[in-house]
């Protein structure tokens, strides 16, 4: 492996799961496909920055805490940087990096004019008051304000953040230049420039990837069943899509656990439920609870897990029944579980494809903002229909062309487009 050397050591447990060493593994064989030289290799797989700030915070008891917060940027090749931001208490500035890594790919991928970068502060956000958050997410934004900018670097919401700390922070921003900067974040509300169509975007691209492969096998959504880990943003917005083409969704969990039923959930009154219920799905009339773990194994066509990392591994991945695996969430398979689902004939339809709706969305709201002309719901929706479609044809075509699985594809794809570019601008001095 090589070193990075902006990264801390990962800890030493051989039960862990690197995720940046996973997304450099990805890399190294997508540039061994590509022929790529080991000096292109080399400046790939290195994030071109790391930010660690300390964010000071005041809690409503009058305590401080100090957080630490990370930004890494991984390359600006293409265009600005471009990633979210997550709040969660398993961020560590590893996997922030390996998420700024796949966010350079994805980009390069859908032929968006960004780069990669990822942001992340290690707090589990339900723990703390909606006036903390402000503080934090204000904070934390004042801190990077010299690394970001909407031709810079533009933020936007990923686990446990959304519109609101958007609002925040392009506020926070503009208070700080002495002027409204829209462009700085995208995921932002309606109100100061947000895009219609921003909040469901990323269920809608899974939607339109399971949707294009299954039709691929001669299939259609109709009568589909799918399970669905997570039930946040992405989870919720691909269950109700789904559902309303017809799939039936027989399974869906949050962190505390998950519920079934056989003849599929009602995804709009649950929706409601969980809604009444701070986000708790569990006790859904005509459900039966069940594990996370259990949800994953289900017998289904269609199986997406749309929370975290490292959810199908060595160990239940023998487990796992659907014949399609979609990945919403960034890194659910690892690697080894990954070939052996390829190794079975499941098709796994790989993150920076499937989820990728959400940054296309982002983009065409940049681009709304910075020509000062807003989209009804219905183009936003259409152009980046015609973006992700593309993009899994793009995917297809490499696949059958070079006999290679749909990860391998997409990753040649996206690494091969910002090799190119790296070669065409030369390496400054
Ligand atoms: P979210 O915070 O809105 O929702 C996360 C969901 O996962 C919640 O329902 C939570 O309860 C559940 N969860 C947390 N821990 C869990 C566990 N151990 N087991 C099962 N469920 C668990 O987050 P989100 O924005 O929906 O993001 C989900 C995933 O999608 C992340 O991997 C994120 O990086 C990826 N993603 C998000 C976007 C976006 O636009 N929000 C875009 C691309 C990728």
């Amino acid at each position: 492996m090589l070193s990075k050397s902006l990264l801390p050591p990962e800890p030493a447990s051989p039960a862990h799961i690197c995720p940046f060493d996973q997304a450099c593994s990805y890399l190294e064989a997508a540039a061994k496909e590509l022929n790529l030289n080991q000096g292109l290799l080399e400046i790939l797989s290195h994030p071109r920055k790391v930010v660690t700030v300390s964010i000071p915070v005041k809690l409503d008891n009058g305590e401080i805490q100090v957080l630490a917060g990370h930004r890494v940027q991984h390359s600006d090749v293409l265009g600005p940087y471009k990633g979210g931001i997550r709040y969660h208490p398993a961020v560590t500035l590893r996997e922030v990096s390996a998420l700024a890594m796949l966010m350079t790919w994805k980009c390069a991928l859908l032929g968006i004019p960004y780069g990669g970068a990822k942001g992340g502060i290690a707090i589990d956000p339900k723990r703390y008051s909606v006036g903390e958050l402000e503080r934090i997410s204000r904070r934390y934004i004042s801190e990077l304000i010299k690394d970001i900018g909407p031709s810079v670097d533009i933020p936007a919401p990923d686990m446990g953040t959304s519109a609101r700390e958007m609002a925040w922070m392009m506020d926070t921003y503009s208070v700080n230049v002495g002027h409204a900067v829209p462009g700085v974040v995208t995921g932002k509300p309606l109100s100061i420039g947000g895009s219609l169509g921003r909040e469901m975007a990323t269920g809608r691209g899974v939607m339109i990837i399971v949707r294009e492969a299954l039709a691929d096998q001669g299939k259609s959504l109709a009568g589909v069943r799918v399970a669905i880990q997570g039930f946040g943003n992405v989870g919720s917005a691909v269950a109700e899509l789904l559902s309303e083409a017809g799939a039936k969704i027989i399974a869906v969990s949050t962190g505390a656990g998950g519920i079934f039923s056989e003849v599929g959930l009602d995804i709009p009154k649950l929706k409601v439920y969980a809604a009444k219920n701070r986000k708790s799905i569990m006790g859904f009339p005509q459900s039966i609870s069940i594990s996370n773990a259990d949800l994953l194994t289900l017998p289904c066509d269609v199986l997406i897990p749309a929370a975290l990392e490292n959810q199908i591994t060595e160990e239940n991945v023998n487990q796992v029944q659907a014949k399609i695996v979609a990945e919403a969430a960034n890194g659910p398979v690892t690697l080894e579980a990954n070939l052996t689902l390829e190794a079975r004939g499941v098709t796994v339809l790989p993150d920076i494809l499937t989820n990728a709706g959400g940054v296309v969305v982002s983009y065409l709201e940049w681009v709304q903002g910075l020509s000062y002309v807003f989209w009804d719901e219905e183009r936003v929706n259409r152009e980046m229909e015609h973006l992700m479609v593309q993009a899994y044809h793009r995917v297809i075509q490499q696949s059958k062309v070079r006999q290679i699985p749909f990860r391998l594809a997409a990753y040649t794809l996206g690494v091969g487009r910002v090799a190119q570019a790296l070669t065409d601008r030369g390496l400054y001095p």
